[in-house]
């Protein structure tokens, strides 16, 4: 026999006038959606059951959930007692359409927290994507972003009119109001949505760009875990080109090794200052890799590629110093490659 779990919530779907959330609750439960606005007259609520999967054990929730809504006028203020009276869980609407609906939001959640008397869990949808085509993105990204960040909320944009994630919607507020889905889940979440967006910003200009974007992406989502593996990586690449380099130039002295190696950047992005067959000391202007502004400890791990380039093309004594790099924040990237202490033993 199946074992169900069985959960009965109370829903709340708050947010100015006129972001959608009639429509948000119609399409989610007749499937349908109007076009033409009416005043949501006071407090209604409807009813619907949703089945929702436990994602840790795959085992099946069904919950009654029962969604109020409520008109964004202020003249209903009166009636906002009972309508916040025992919420488990809010989706919380503003109209990526309009940023002052965006600019509203802390209001209501500090609203909703006051009236319901304690936090309670609640999805933050930007509604009307439908129209982003047209209209354009007037909200600032980094707002939403660091609002999110702040309140380690879920965000999810729909559309009432498409129906684009309404479904998603309500079946991620059950996860969090069951307790299915913890805060720890929310932050990766959040994180995992940041980088895919990042991605899409993006488009790299050749291979090293791409692979710098997988790179900070690995290192975003795993942190310190990443380095190792990201060295293991690079440091393997800086020694096939090494090799290469190797048996294509025959001479093996730094100095021969450094100018070839200068040769393959775009002259205005470097900078020899030393050039030696003891000593080559050049300056960068633009991380191949963008890794501009990230971590020291990332461009550690990607510079394994040059490390192992030169002690494999040069000598595996080479000592080898990144005096500054932008990823750090410095003004420009600086790396020494040494074989002053070598050579004179
Ligand atoms: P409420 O005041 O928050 O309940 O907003 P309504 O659901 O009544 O919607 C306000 C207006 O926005 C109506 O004209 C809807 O047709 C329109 N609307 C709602 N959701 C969407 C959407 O996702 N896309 C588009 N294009 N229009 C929408
Ligand atoms: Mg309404």
């Amino acid at each position: 026999m199946e074992n169900i779990d069985k959960w009965a919530f109370k829903i709340i779907l708050i947010g100015p006038a006129s972001v959608g959330k009639t429509s948000i609750l119609t399409r989610f439960i007749q499937g349908k959606f109007k076009e033409t606005y009416e005043y949501t007259m006071g407090v209604d609520y409807l009813s619907k059951d949703v089945e929702f999967l436990d994602p840790s054990t795959n085992r099946k929730n069904i919950a009654r959930l029962t969604i109020w809504d409520i008109g964004g006028q202020e003249r209903f203020k009166f009636l906002r007692n009972t309508f916040y009276k025992g919420a488990n869980g809010a989706i919380v609407v503003f109209d990526l359409t309009r940023a002052d609906t965006f600019k509203e939001i802390p209001e209501w959640i500090y609203e909703m927290e006051e009236l319901v008397g304690k936090k309670i869990p609640y999805v933050l949808v930007g509604n009307k994507t439908d129209l982003l085509e047209e209209v354009g993105r007037i909200i600032d990204e980094k707002e939403i972003k660091n609002f999110i960040e702040k309140e380690k909320c879920l965000y999810i944009e729909t559309s009432a009119k498409t129906g684009e994630n309404i479904e998603k919607t309500f079946k991620e507020l059950c996860l969090l109001m069951a307790n299915l889905k913890k805060p720890e889940e929310i932050e990766e979440q959040i994180i995992r949505d940041q980088i895919l967006q990042e991605m899409e910003d993006l488009l790299p200009n050749n291979p090293i760009e791409a692979q710098g974007m997988l790179i900070k992406a690995f290192y975003r989502k795993f942190g310190k875990e990443a380095l190792p593996i990201i060295k293991i990586l690079l440091n393997k690449q800086g020694k096939a080109i090494g090799l290469k380099v190797r048996n294509k130039l025959k001479d093996n002295r730094l100095s021969v090794v450094g100018e070839f190696f200068t040769k393959s950047w775009d002259p205005k992005d470097v900078k020899i200052i030393e050039l030696s067959d003891n000593i080559f000391r050049i300056r960068g202007f633009k991380c191949p890799f963008g890794l501009e502004n990230t971590s020291r400890e990332l461009c550690e791990a990607v510079m394994e590629i040059d490390k192992e380039y030169f002690r494999t093309a040069v000598n595996d004594k080479i000592d080898f110093n990144i005096i500054k790099t932008l990823a750090a924040g410095d003004e420009f990237c600086e790396t020494l490659y040494s074989l002053e202490h070598h050579g004179k033993e």
